[in-house]
């Protein structure tokens, strides 16, 4: 039957695929009754997932090291046993028959049966055998619904152009599905603008979120389509519904090829001032698509991605090779790289410093904060960038400020590294511009002194909108109170613009608004003049700085912020792109 599901659009796009399901351990499954023709093939389905388990077992044994811890083996063993006693062959098996119950539903009710025993056990051991029984369940469960245990397990190939299905997904996650050619993400969590939403709108994938229980409609391999635009999900659609997604997915990318005809132009308002647009990039194939869409530069160049989905750090050598090609290919536009903004919802595996034990991550070591708490890290950051200048125009920003201290020793370490890199006889620029992110509300309050000891401003609305809303970025529990239009968050973005101005410095967004058409209006008319976004993005920016003229818009915008009233902003905003009307 097909079914639609509404949910948080996070990344654009459409995609049909079968669904391949990732769930944590405790593996959510559909329950449903079978006709009475489709209980022969059920029961071959669970006893061919009993062999595919064994065989993994006994593959793990054979493998094993001679010398491999006793324990190890003796894991493996009683494994193996459960596996061929008759609670795990039969029980089962008989449910299927008996109830028409599917076979993910059969053996969650023996398993159900099975913790309940165990559970009224006086002896501590035989509990603790509940744990055994949990693991073989998830083992056979994953075998069912053709769930690998971590997605980088998955077999080349099996998963492409699959359509993942997640109760919650890491950053690091997002990577390696992407490597892996899925499709598109439907999550049961997560905001617009978390890391992983970025990520998979960065990398194309188009995804929702928030889609609650969502495992519960579906079974594996269903076939779904994902129209991340609009937040929805349809299980298994008919043939109407496919060809009509079909014709909208050859529209929209008729529409954008028709935009390609803007690269080359410049990008100026209908009344003659020039708007910098600039890219934020990810991965080194967004330095190929700035350029091709014609960026004047890059605004933001997240470094913590080299850091994400890996063991290990990247040495100072690693780090370097990649700034230097990433300047050398910008042959001279301003490249803007971000130091490491790790913590909160981008953990590294190769640390189990602080982060991991904070009680509130994102109000704990993050950015610059965290840096400046693992020098040595930092010190190879700054030495690789410092190294790297030459090969083109570097500016450096400083990620998650909060006060004055954290700019003066950050520029503190990099006169370090040039006096070290000095003594080296290494050449770098000594003229590198060093910039600061407006991300949290003291910082905005404040700009005007951060403006006197850098070099140029960045606002991130992603993090500003959280830390002036307090409202989790990552948690679409609250994704209705993290309001881009909300007075507060206009009136901290006017605050640094103006700061910027005082001072005479640069000031631009890098933030997911920078990229939001529905924003462009609004922001041209607050006084920002440089865009940072993934160049994705950009055409479309410019198509709307071109039909805009800025006097109409600095008319328009100025007393909507200073009155602060939220409905005469939303109806300004939705009038400025039709089909958005829902912001109101
Ligand atoms: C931001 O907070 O707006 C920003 C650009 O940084 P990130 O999204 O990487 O936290
Ligand atoms: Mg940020």
């Amino acid at each position: 039957m097909t079914v639609a599901l509404h949910g948080l659009g996070v990344s654009r796009g459409i995609a049909v695929g079968r669904a391949v399901i990732f769930a944590r351990d405790d593996l959510k499954v559909a329950e449903y009754r079978l006709a009475d023709q489709e209980i022969a093939q059920e029961l071959q389905r669970y006893q061919s997932a009993l062999q595919h388990v064994q065989n993994h077992l006994m593959t793990l044994r054979q493998r094993m090291a001679a010398n491999a811890p006793a324990d190890f083996v003796s894991f493996i063993e009683t494994h193996l046993l459960m596996l061929d006693d008759p609670v795990f062959v039969h029980g089962p098996l008989q449910t299927i028959r008996d109830m028409g119950c599917n076979a993910e539903w059969a053996l969650k009710l023996q398993r159900d049966a099975l913790i309940d025993v165990f559970e009224s056990m006086d002896d501590s051991y035989l509990r603790a055998r509940r744990d055994d029984v949990d693991y073989v369940v998830t083992q056979i469960l994953r075998a069912l619904l053709n769930v690998p245990a971590r997605i980088s397990e998955a077999a080349p190939g099996s998963l492409d152009g699959t359509v993942i299905v997640a109760e919650d997904l890491s950053p690091a996650d997002i990577v390696v599905m992407h490597e892996h050619g899925i499709a598109a993400i439907v999550a049961e969590s997560g905001g617009s603008t978390s890391h992983t939403a970025i990520l998979a709108r960065n990398l194309g994938i188009p995804a929702v979120f928030g889609l609650r229980n969502v495992q519960r409609f579906l079974t594996p391999n269903e076939t779904l389509i994902v129209d991340g635009r609009h937040g929805l999900v349809v299980v298994a659609p008919d043939r109407s519904l496919l060809a009509f997604y079909e014709q909208r997915r050859v529209d929209e990318r008729a529409h954008s090829f028709a935009r390609s005809a803007l690269c080359d132009r410049p990008s100026e308002t209908r009344d003659g001032t020039k708007i910098a647009l600039m890219a934020n990039v990810d991965f080194l194939d967004d330095v190929r698509l700035s350029k091709t869409v014609g960026a004047m530069g890059i605004g933001l160049f997240r470094t913590e991605l080299l850091f994400l989905g890996r063991n290990q750090i990247p040495d100072e050598e690693e780090q370097y090779t990649v700034y230097r090609q990433v300047l050398a290919s910008m042959e001279g536009a301003p490249v803007t790289v971000r130091t490491l903004d790790i913590g909160a919802d981008k953990s590294m595996p190769w640390y189990d410093g602080t982060i991991a034990g904070a009680v509130n991550p994102a109000l704990s070591l993050r950015g610059i904060r965290w840096c400046l708490r693992e020098p040595e890290i930092f010190r190879a950051q700054l030495r690789a960038l410092l190294r790297a200048s030459i090969a083109g125009h570097l500016r450096i920003m400083i990620p998650m400020l909060t006060c004055s201290d954290e700019i003066e020793q950050t520029l503190e370490l990099i006169a370090e590294a040039k006096a070290q890199l000095q003594g080296q006889n290494i050449p770098f620029d000594d003229n590198i511009a060093i910039g600061g992110m407006i991300e949290i509300p003291a910082a905005a309050v404040i700009a005007e002194v951060f403006a006197r000891k850098l070099d140029f401003l960045s606002i991130g609305t992603n993090d500003l909108i959280q830390y002036t809303l307090a409202a989790d970025r990552t948690d679409d529990a609250v994704s209705n109170l993290y309001d881009p239009l909300h007075p507060a968050v206009l009136r901290l973005i006017k605050m640094t613009l103006d700061a910027g101005q005082t001072a005479g410095i640069p000031v631009s967004m890098c933030g997911e608004m920078a990229g939001d058409v529905r924003y462009t209006r609004l922001l041209l008319g607050l006084g920002l003049r440089e865009f940072s976004m993934h160049p994705a993005l950009l055409l479309e920016i410019k198509e709307t700085v071109s039909t805009n003229s800025l006097t109409d818009l600095r008319c328009q915008v100025e007393p909507m912020v200073i009155s602060g009233n939220r409905l005469e902003i939303a109806r300004f905003v939705a009038g400025t792109a039709p089909g958005f009307e829902h912001i109101l």
